[in-house]
C-alpha cells in the first residue's frame, strides 16, 4: 500500500489540475478543520483530501487512488461512528461538494447528490408534502445511511431507506460510471441496498418519496425503575400497532433544557413516537400509550422536519462517541432486567440505548431481497456512550461494552452495519448472514483489489 507522502509533488499537482474541486493537504491551513468528523473520538490524518464537486472529479480521484495504490476513504456526511469516512496517510474522496436535491412531483421521486445530508433532503421535500424514509438526526449523510440500510421514524410505514431507493449513479473502482436500478446492473443495485460503500462511489441517489407533511410525534418518559414493565408492554404494543405508528424505545438521561428542571440528570425509559396516519385519529392511537401514565409526554402535531431535528441540538458535532450494536427478536425477561441494570447506571447525560422497531413494512421485505438480512429481527439495537469531554472516553467505552456484553447472549447474532464501529470481519459476516457470500462474489467482480476497503468491508 502506497502513501501520499511517497508521491512527487508534480504528480499531486497534475491530479489537482484534473479537478474542479480543491485538494487539501496537511500543509493547508484548513487541514485540521477538514479532518474533523462528527465523532470527536476519531483522530485520523489523511494524506490528501480531494474535495469533489462533480462526477468527473470523483472519476479522476478514483483513478488517482487506484493508479497510485493508495488507501482510499469515501466521505459522505462524516457521521460514521468508526470514522470510516476517513483514513490515515491515504486519499479521502470527500463528497460534501456534491449536493443537490430535485423533487419530481409527477411521480413523487427525489434525486439527491452523493454528499447531501438528510436535513437538506427534508427541507427540499417538505414544501411538496413529501418525505423520504431516513434516520432520526438531520445532520447524518444520505450516502452512508442509505448504503447501510436506513432505519428511522418511517420504517414501519414505508420500510428502510434502501426499500425506497430506485436508482443510483456510481463511479466504480475502475473509474467507469454506471447507473444501477431494477433493470440495469441489477447485481450492483442489489448489493448497494445494505452492502455499504464497498462497490463504488454513489454520486446520486433516486428515492421514492411519500406523502408525509405533518406527523404526530414526540417523546414519552417513564422512571428508569419501570423499564422492565414498559419494555414488556412496548414489545406487545408495537408488534401489533398499525404501520402508521412508529416508536423507538430507549434508556436515557434527560440532560437539561428544554425538558422541565425536575427531570434533569435522571435516568428514564423513553419512547420517541412518530405517527403518520390520519392526524384526526392520532389521539385515539395514543390512548394506550398515555394509559401507561408516562411521567412526561411531549407528543403532538409537528412538521415532519421537526421530528427529524428533535435531537439535533442535543447532539452537535465533535462529541466523543463509542458505539455497540446487535439485532434482537424478543425482549424477554432476562434482557429486560439487563436494560434496567445498565440503564440505571448510564455514565453521562448523553449516553443512550435505542431499540428501533424492524416491524411493519420493514419486515415485509424478504431476507434475500436486499443484503439487509435481519428482516425477521424485531429490533435494531444500539448503545452509544457519548460525552463532550475526551477525559470520559474510558468511562463511556466501558459502560457501552459492558451493556453490550450483557445483552449480546440474547441477541439475534449480527448487528446493523451502520451502528457498528470498526469491529472486524467476523462481525461484518454475522451482520450480512446468508447474504455475505453473494456480496463477496459481486465485490470480486467490481472491486477485486478491494480499493474501497475503508468500510464494513466485504472481502473479495
Ligand atoms: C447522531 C447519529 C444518529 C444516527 N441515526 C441513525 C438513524 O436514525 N438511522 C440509521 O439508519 N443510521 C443512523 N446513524 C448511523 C449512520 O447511518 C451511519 O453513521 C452512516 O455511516 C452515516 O453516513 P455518512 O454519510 O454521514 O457517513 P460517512 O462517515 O461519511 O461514511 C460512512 C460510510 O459510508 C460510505 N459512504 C458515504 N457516502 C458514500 C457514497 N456517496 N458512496 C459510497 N460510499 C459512501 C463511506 O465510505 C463510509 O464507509 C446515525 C449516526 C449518528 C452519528
Amino acid at each position: 500500500m502506497n502513501t501520499i507522502k511517497n508521491l512527487d509533488l508534480a504528480v499531486i499537482e497534475a491530479f489537482g489540475n484534473q479537478l474542479r474541486g480543491e485538494l487539501i493537504a496537511p500543509s493547508d491551513s484548513r487541514y485540521d478543520e477538514t479532518r474533523k468528523v462528527y465523532n470527536g473520538m476519531i483522530d485520523k490524518h489523511p494524506g490528501l483530501f480531494a474535495m469533489c464537486v462533480d462526477v468527473a472529479d470523483v472519476m479522476a480521484a478514483v483513478n488517482f487512488g487506484r493508479e497510485h495504490e493508495l488507501l482510499v476513504a469515501i466521505r459522505g456526511g462524516g457521521h460514521n461512528g468508526g470514522g470510516l469516512g476517513l483514513c490515515t496517510d491515504g486519499l479521502v474522496i470527500d463528497l460534501s461538494g456534491l449536493k443537490f436535491v430535485r423533487v419530481d412531483t409527477s411521480n413523487n421521486t427525489v434525486r439527491v447528490g452523493g454528499g447531501n445530508l438528510w436535513g437538506e433532503v427534508d427541507h427540499a421535500t417538505h414544501p411538496f408534502g413529501l418525505a423520504v424514509p431516513a434516520g432520526i438526526i438531520s445532520t447524518t449523510g444520505v450516502g452512508g445511511l442509505t448504503l447501510g440500510g436506513g432505519v428511522g421514524h418511517l420504517s414501519r410505514k414505508y420500510g428502510l431507506t434502501i426499500d425506497n431507493l430506485l436508482e443510483a449513479d456510481m463511479v466504480l473502482a475502475d473509474g467507469s460510471f454506471v447507473t444501477v436500478n431494477a433493470n440495469q446492473h441489477t447485481d450492483l443495485f442489489w448489493a448497494i441496498r445494505g452492502g455499504g460503500g464497498n462497490f463504488g462511489i454513489v454520486t446520486s441517489f433516486k428515492f421514492q418519496a411519500h406523502e408525509v407533511k405533518n406527523v404526530f410525534g414526540g417523546p414519552t418518559l417513564w422512571p428508569i425503575e419501570q423499564t422492565e414493565e414498559i419494555m414488556e408492554w412496548y414489545h406487545d404494543f408495537i408488534t401489533h400497532a398499525p404501520d402508521e405508528l412508529n416508536g423507538f424505545i430507549t434508556t436515557m438521561v434527560i440532560p437539561g433544557a428544554p425538558f422541565p428542571a425536575h427531570l434533569h440528570n435522571k435516568q428514564f425509559c423513553g419512547i420517541v413516537w412518530c405517527y403518520t396516519g390520519d392526524l384526526s385519529k392520532a389521539p385515539e392511537a395514543f390512548k394506550p400509550v398515555l394509559a401507561k401514565k408516562p411521567v412526561f409526554e411531549h407528543v403532538g402535531e409537528m412538521p415532519y422536519p421537526a421530528v427529524q431535528t428533535l435531537f439535533d441540538g442535543l447532539m452537535p458535532h465533535g462529541l466523543q462517541w463509542y458505539w455497540r450494536a446487535d439485532f434482537f427478536t424478543e425482549l424477554g425477561p432476562e434482557l429486560r432486567a439487563q436494560h434496567l441494570k445498565f440503564g440505571s447506571k448510564i455514565p453521562t447525560s448523553l449516553s443512550q440505548m435505542h431499540l428501533y422497531p424492524i416491524s411493519g413494512a420493514a419486515s415485509r421485505v424478504g431476507a434475500e431481497e436486499t443484503p439487509w438480512a435481519y428482516r425477521d429481527a424485531n429490533y435494531a439495537g444500539v448503545i452509544v456512550g457519548v460525552s463532550p469531554d475526551a477525559a470520559d472516553a474510558a468511562l463511556i467505552t466501558n459502560w457501552c461494552k459492558d451493556y453490550w456484553e450483557a445483552l449480546h447472549p440474547y441477541s439475534s447474532g449480527g448487528a446493523y452495519s451502520n451502528f457498528m464501529m470498526d469491529e472486524g470481519q467476523e462481525r461484518v459476516q454475522a451482520s450480512y448472514k446468508h447474504n455475505y457470500k453473494r456480496l463477496q462474489s459481486i465485490k470480486q467482480q467490481y472491486d477485486p483489489k478491494n480499493l474501497f476497503r475503508v468500510n464494513q468491508n466485504i472481502k473479495p
